[in-house]
């Protein structure tokens, strides 16, 4: 953190965007349930909820691996849909499957919901002299309309995606990139994020200071973990 006046480097706060800023769970299960109505997915599965649950599961499975860069964004959208559709014997799977992914993501975009306190971080943060700036591992024009739709853009100054440079958190080269894009160094940066496996081991590695927030009270030891947002003060 810097103490020296004549240090003229900004200090960016790099926040991650799904479940740090935004609430993508919640989101995501209002664009999963409306796919459940309008496509009458009862026919295999007898509540929307076991419907959700089964997506979940392979998408969770999918991100994990694309995390990891062992599949590509390409791969993890064409078998999303279609595993959970498969598992659950459905004879439309394949079509299902190709169609869902864009109209989820067409429907997720236009929710509007955020973590509790995410306006009110971003505000703080301000405040206090810092600039704010969303890093983040989803899809360009996806998370540019969640930012843009939820009513945090005037809130946030730089936007840095994996996509951008086509490496995901944890690189450490697109911390470097961050970096560079805010006109800052590593010794004025901080990364918030959820995932301890991108988010925080990313910002380690790049000698970032890091912040984890879990909602569910788990901490992390090489980090300053916050439960929520409001626990944050810089
Ligand atoms: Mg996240």
């Amino acid at each position: 953190m810097v103490e020296n006046d004549k240090d003229l480097t900004c200090r960016v706060a790099w926040i991650d965007l799904d479940d740090t800023l935004w609430d993508f769970k919640g989101n995501s299960r209002v664009a999963l349930a409306g796919l459940y109505d309008d496509y009458n997915l009862s026919r295999w599965f007898p509540s929307a909820t076991d419907w959700i649950e089964c997506y979940e599961r392979h998408n969770h499975a999918l991100w994990d691996q694309y995390n990891h860069a062992a599949i590509t964004k390409e791969y993890l959208m064409a078998e999303r849909f279609k595993r959970p559709l498969l598992e659950a014997g459905s004879e439309l799977a394949e079509e299902y499957g190709r169609r869902f992914d864009g109209e989820y993501l067409d429907r997720l975009a236009e929710c509007r919901g955020l973590v509790d306190g995410a306006i009110d971080l971003l505000g703080r943060l301000h405040a206090a002299g810092w600039k704010t700036g969303v890093l983040s591992n989803g899809f360009t024009e996806v998370q540019h309309r969640k930012i843009r739709n939820s009513g945090l853009e005037p809130y946030i100054d730089f936007v840095v995606l994996s996509d951008d440079i086509g490496v995901n958190k944890p690189d450490v080269r697109l911390y470097r990139h961050a970096e560079k894009v805010s006109g800052s160094d590593a010794a004025h940066c901080l990364m918030v994020g959820d995932n301890p496996d991108t988010d925080i081991v990313g910002a380690l590695a790049a000698g970032w200071q890091a912040v984890f927030f879990a909602p569910d009270g788990s901490s992390h030891p090489q980090a300053v973990s916050i439960s929520r947002l409001s626990e944050l003060n810089l």
